[in-house]
């Protein structure tokens, strides 16, 4: 992928999330675009940034480490990978957003680890949506207690819910997931539990991006989309 490449991908993806809030109903400005940069090198990510990318996401510390002290800021980086308990210290020091909190043991340690560093950590909390036990997450009917648990933790700050659903060929298979985790931040939200927004809802990548706007997804996660195909 060559600098025009990258550009006109992310050139068309715009105008697709701006077609999908208008036929639903709406307002652009509540969808942000994450440029997914799990194995994609630094020179490409400066040419996704030249064209407009303000937020970022890394599946790995190991790898995200030299990226993101290269880069710096802006852009904006959230974790979106798995967290082992014991990379939570470098998670805070390298990220404005952990997405990928799925269980009480690591969010006590982001907690304590955000407290030595002297600043408040927003993060999300992933739900595996389609019970597979392949994925991170927490379980849809769990996350209700998982959230109250982790709300009084004061160097924390819930702002909403991730999810990855299932691949299915076909994007409108996972419409239903989506839903589901949309109709799952309205219960939460009506408990109003002291501390915790639920603003964002991160769903929607490559294949399904639309999909997930038309059931309110605030976060898009894009890679392929933007990057091409991925080379391990
Ligand atoms: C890799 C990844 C993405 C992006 O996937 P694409 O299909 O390349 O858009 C989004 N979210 C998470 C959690 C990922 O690991």
């Amino acid at each position: 992928m060559t600098r025009e490449d990258i550009r006109n991908n992310i050139e068309m993806i715009q105008e697709r999330i701006a077609r999908a809030a208008r036929q639903s109903g709406r307002n652009r400005s509540e969808i942000r675009l994450m440029a997914v940069t799990k194995t994609v090198d630094e020179s490409r990510i400066r040419y996704a940034l030249e064209a407009g990318i303000d937020l970022c996401g890394e599946n790995y510390i190991q790898e995200s480490r030299a990226k993101v002290e290269a880069i710096g800021s802006p852009p904006q980086w959230h974790m979106i990978g798995h967290l082992q308990t014991n990379k939570a210290k470098y998670a805070v020091r390298l990220f404005d957003m952990v997405q990928s909190v799925d269980r009480l043991e690591l969010a006590i340690e982001l907690d304590r680890r955000s407290r030595s560093a002297g600043r408040i950590l927003p993060i999300l909390i992933e739900v595996n949506s389609g019970g597979e036990l392949t994925k991170s997450g927490v379980a849809p009917e769990e996350a209700i207690s998982l959230i109250r648990k982790i709300a009084p933790l004061e160097n924390l700050s819930i702002q909403g819910l991730m999810t990855m659903p299932p691949w299915f060929e076909n994007p409108e298979s996972a419409r239903p997931y989506f839903a589901a985790l949309r109709t799952l931040r309205n219960r939460i939200a009506e408990e109003r539990i002291d501390r915790v927004s639920l603003r964002e809802l991160s769903m929607g990548m490559t294949d399904d991006y639309e999909v997930a706007i038309e059931e309110g997804s605030t976060i898009i996660r894009i890679g392929r989309g933007i990057f091409g195909e991925r080379k391990y």
